[in-house]
């Protein structure tokens, strides 16, 4: 336990850590100690005693913190930022929350915008970083601006409390603890302090009304305890189980949002894993859930390198598109969709249109999909066949693709379990290292894989075009390329250099 629990707050400095674990036990002693999710007295942790340090928080979310208490508002730190700091994780974003009102907030910062109607709040901007300012909140029940629709869930959340009361209303006890800006201490009313050491992913209150008031709990519940490698509370967890069904209805918007947060994070391949262990994928990617159980483990080897490969580009800091991993999770329906049609002689890029058409609208009713990551996904699977068996000056013009990259990355993951596409994958890798005068040569006598789709590409591809055909190089346009060939007598493959 003793060690378990140092890991866990491998945050803290192992002085900080004692002094906070004797304060816990003292206050424990004399009946302090907040009780997980039970109202009880606050349990304040004062500077140097915990790792939440001017110094572990963000720049821009120290300016807002600073101003609002310039202002002579109390400004605090709150949730993920918080949570992570002390448990010595860097934290993703910062939200902050103040007595301010949304519009006293808005006239102290220029640039910001007041958001959101659900939850009404401020938005302040630094280039494109988004600090979050909210207005301390109490439960929904108790003033006019607050509104509980069907099956006990929240409509509208807008009634203004105190900070204890902003703790009550907040999901789970390690989300609610605040770094207070006028004296750098820590505020504990929920026992998140203590189930931080325990690693206890635990709902304040009663579990059941919390999960029912809002089923996307359930998501952030499992997301967020594989992230933190914390166990969720038995009593919280059997709730989920009971609530896990009303996911089903939750506007798509909401659940594209858990599902970017799923992705985004830096904890892809945990997360996705733990959705997939309580059941929960059949509520995101329902085609995807039933191939997975159905047993396809060469499906979940690809899909967990491509979730491994997001993972280390996030921790890399590299930029990460939302598209490629939603053109992954729907890629095997739109594939098989369109080999039926491509089987019945449609080309391939006519089938993949279909395809893809009929897989989204599915998967829409479901999770939206902004066309901002729905074009690129389509791109990246029109990209595919061409990829595949495409030669000469058309092979190289692919380079040229802005979508080049997503989907030379997605046939290098397909070949990883279709041995047929090794030979392209690999060529791709080759030629993208090669100087240019011996990509021409080399695009000219690729290795091509026509084996994969049984019809033609199609569309500004004519049959033939895809293999020998179009062995040359120097980009010809494709009105040319036919014009010439009318012209030229029969047997000529038009192979010039300059064509
Ligand atoms: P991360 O940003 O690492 O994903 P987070 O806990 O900061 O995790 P956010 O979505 O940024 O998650 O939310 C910030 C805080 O707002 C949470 O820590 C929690 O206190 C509160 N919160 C967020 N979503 C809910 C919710 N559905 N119900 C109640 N409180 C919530
Ligand atoms: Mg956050």
């Amino acid at each position: 336990m003793e060690n378990g629990l140092l890991k866990k707050l491998s945050g803290l400095s192992r002085a900080a850590m004692h002094k906070g674990r004797s304060l816990l036990n003292k206050k424990a002693a004399t009946g302090h100690i907040p009780q997980a999710g039970k109202k009880s007295e606050v349990l304040i942790v004062p500077a140097g005693e915990h790792s939440v340090t001017r110094k572990a928080i963000g720049r821009s979310a120290l300016k807002v913190l600073d101003k609002l208490h310039e202002a002579g508002h109390s400004a605090y730190l709150v949730g993920g930022g918080v949570r992570d700091a002390l448990v010595g994780l860097k934290p993703k974003d910062f939200d902050i929350a103040t007595d301010a009102s949304p519009e006293t907030i808005r006239s102290l910062f220029r640039n910001s915008r007041i958001i959101g109607r659900r939850f009404r709040l401020v938005h302040v901007v630094y280039g494109r970083e988004i600090i979050e300012v909210a207005t301390f909140r109490a439960a929904h029940s108790k003033g006019a601006g607050g509104e509980i629709g069907a099956a006990g869930r929240i409509v509208r959340d807008n009634v203004f409390g105190s900070i204890e009361e902003d703790a009550y209303r907040r999901d789970f006890t390690v989300n609610a603890l605040y770094y207070n800006i006028a004296d750098d201490s820590v505020v504990d009313y929920v026992g998140g302090l203590a189930d931080l050491e325990s690693g206890t992913f635990r709902l304040i209150g009663d579990p059941l009304t919390r999960c029912a008031e809002d089923p996307v709990r359930v998501l952030r519940a499992v997301r967020l305890a594989a992230k933190l490698e914390f166990e969720i509370d038995p009593k919280t967890l059997s709730a989920m189980e009971q609530i896990a069904t009303e996911l089903k209805s939750t506007p798509p918007a909401r659940l594209f949002e858990e599902v970017l947060k799923l992705f985004q994070g830096g904890y892809a391949l945990r997360s996705f894993r733990s959705i997939r262990e309580h059941d929960l994928l059949r509520f995101l990617f329902p085609l995807l859930d039933k191939r997975l159980k159905a047993g396809a483990p060469e499906l979940e080897g690809m899909i967990d390198a491509a979730l491994i490969n997001t993972d280390k580009r996030v921790a890399a800091g590299k930029p990460i598109t939302p598209a490629y991993l939603l053109a992954f999770m729907l890629w095997p329906d739109v594939e098989e969709y369109a080999m039926l049609d491509s089987e019945k002689g449609m080309p391939i890029t006519d089938a993949l249109q279909l395809a893809a058409d009929s897989v989204l609208s599915t998967q829409l009713r479901i999770t939206s999909i902004p066309r901002r990551f729905s074009g690129p996904m389509k791109e990246i699977w029109q990209m595919q066949p061409r990829l595949e068996r495409l030669r000469g000056a058309r092979a190289l013009k692919l380079m040229e693709d802005r979508r080049f990259r997503a989907a030379y990355d997605f046939l290098c993951l397909r070949a990883t379990v279709d041995d047929r596409l090794k030979e392209s994958a690999s060529w791709w890798t080759k030629v993208q290292t090669l100087p240019e005068e011996q990509r021409i040569d080399a695009a000219a006598k690729r290795p091509v894989a026509l084996d994969i789709w049984p019809s033609d590409i199609g569309a500004d591809v004519a049959p033939g075009e895809e293999s020998a055909a179009s062995a040359t190089a120097g980009g010809p346009a494709k009105k040319k390329r036919r014009r010439r060939r009318r012209r030229k007598p029969a047997g000529d493959k038009g192979a010039t250099p300059s064509s």
